[in-house]
């Protein structure tokens, strides 16, 4: 692999250089060949690859170090978080001249680490994987797993639990929590030289223009938008967007106790800890201006109130117009008036009062009229639907064809995370988390060279009653 070590570049007052810790016995829970194909690797992996990537050996080229990072976790400011348990081993330029993060979570304790154990649970781990996987599949930007690598110990939360290394590959590590660190320890050469640094490496574009910094936070206004747009559209609840959660690329990062939207209830929370619904489905566009305005905040000095002040008025009509354009394609319309406003916020009256599963409903509505419903309200909304998709002169089939390629007939349901969760920890058997993974990085279409016809209709049902509206802790 071809190192490239650039943040390192940066000096010591970025990270902490800190080796993996050594772990007994290493074994494979599950490896994703197509992340593996980012950076050239084959697609199957043998003990070679456990023992470089649970960092038993050291990758030739890598210099590992744990992050400094701080930031707003549930609107108040953290000084000391960090990379507790994670390791950045370094950036890897792929054969197409990508350049990737690879990062280990649960790779020991660093200084940042406050008295916890560095590592990671198996349960959590195997949770990261599939979402970072699923989003991807749904076309959300999202950092990727590579594998997630068992370790033989047991760490202790609520009861001993078992414990994993998730492998990380993402375009950036830098979090808003990133800039806060140096800004709110008086740093403020830092927070630029971490600005330069940024526009270096994600927009090589713009570095010679006399306005980069206003560029790369314009970026970072807009990739924020388009990225919580596709959230909403998706259904998939983060659960902590504290601000040292949010990549300035853009990219979905560091998932907890995330969930997808079953019966569409726009306040659900899938954070079990947060009682104030403060990260709920329908509060994370909002959080996104919250946090964009603390990154603005640490970029004040260098950019100026006034022009910070002018590129956050562009969030909300920036995620307005990709929401539009999200749901315009999941509805199969592309005339966006004022008609097919108020058909959308009907359709999501609709969805609510009548608990609708949010993601097979457009499935469902595909295939209208040649499907139907007994419902006086659904039929009301179904033919007016119906007018729009007419007036657009759009044949039956295209339509479908278009929406089906948009619309998932797969997400990762809370029950079916939790069968592969409880097949990988009382039985050890991962093959769940594999046919998952499998299923989920195409989740448009049958997949029927790995499952039955019968078992593909179990994976797309709605969820079931015992199921829906379940909440993670974030220890989990
Ligand atoms: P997270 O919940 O992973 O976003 O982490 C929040 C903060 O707590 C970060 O600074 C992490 O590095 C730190 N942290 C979380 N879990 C652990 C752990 N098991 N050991 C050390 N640090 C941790
Ligand atoms: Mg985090």
């Amino acid at each position: 692999m071809n190192f490239q070590n650039r943040f390192i570049e940066l000096g010591a007052e970025f990270y902490q250089a800190k080796t993996p810790d050594p772990v007994t016995d290493p074994y494979l829970i599950d490896y994703s060949p197509s992340v593996g194909k980012l950076i050239d690797l084959p697609s199957e992996v043998g003990s070679d690859f456990l023992d470089h990537f649970s960092g038993n050996k050291p990758l030739e080229g890598a210099q590992p170090l744990a992050m400094a990072y701080s930031g707003h976790q549930f609107g108040s400011y953290n000084p000391r978080l960090g990379d507790g348990r994670g390791l950045l081993l370094g950036e890897v330029q792929s054969q197409n001249q990508e350049m990737w993060d690879i990062h280990l979570k649960g790779a020991g304790p660093t200084r940042f680490a406050r008295g916890f154990d560095g590592r990671a649970t198996l349960n959590s781990s195997i949770r990261e994987h599939l979402a970072s996987e699923a989003l991807n599949g749904l076309g959300v930007p999202t950092t990727r797993s590579l594998a997630v690598i068992g370790i033989r110990e047991l760490i202790y939360r609520q009861r001993p639990e078992l414990a994993a290394i998730l492998v990380r590959v993402a375009d950036s590590h830098i979090r808003f929590g990133s800039f806060e660190f140096f800004h709110y320890n008086g740093q403020g050469k830092n927070v630029e030289r971490l600005l330069e640094f940024s526009i270096q490496s994600y927009y090589p574009d713009i570095v010679e223009e006399s306005d980069k910094y206003r560029i790369f936070f314009q970026r970072t206004v807009q990739r924020t938008a388009k990225l919580i747009a596709k959230w909403q559209a998706v259904g998939f609840i983060h659960g902590v967007m504290n601000t040292d959660n949010m990549c300035i690329t853009g990219t979905t990062f560091d998932y907890g106790p995330y969930g997808f939207m079953d019966r569409f209830v726009p306040k659900y929370t899938s954070n079990h800890s947060d009682t104030h619904g403060r990260y709920a489905y329908s509060q994370q566009p909002e959080i996104g201006f919250w946090n964009l305005n603390k990154l603005a905040e640490t970029l004040t000095p260098l950019i100026g109130a006034e022009i910070l002040e002018e590129l956050m008025k562009q969030y909300q009509p920036t995620f307005n117009q990709f929401y539009r354009e999200e749901m315009s394609k999941k509805l199969g319309l592309s005339i966006l008036d004022s008609e097919f406003s108020q058909l959308v916020q009907e359709m999501f009256q609709l969805l609510h009062n009548q608990q609708l599963d949010y993601t097979n409903f457009f499935r469902f509505l595909a295939n209208y009229p040649a499907a139907s419903s007994s419902d006086d309200d659904l039929n009301s909304w179904l033919s007016r639907y119906l007018e729009l998709a007419q007036r657009e002169g759009i044949s039956y089939e295209d339509r479908k064809a278009q929406m089906d390629a948009t619309n998932p007939k797969f997400i990762l349901r809370t029950h079916l995370l939790q069968t592969a969760l409880d097949k990988a920890l009382k039985e050890s058997d991962f093959s769940e988390i594999s046919r998952l993974r499998v299923l989920l990085e195409n989740p448009f279409q049958d997949q029927p060279k790995i499952f039955e016809e019968h078992e593909l209709e179990h994976y797309a049902q709605d969820t079931p009653e015992t199921s829906i509206g379940r909440q993670t802790s974030c220890s989990a």
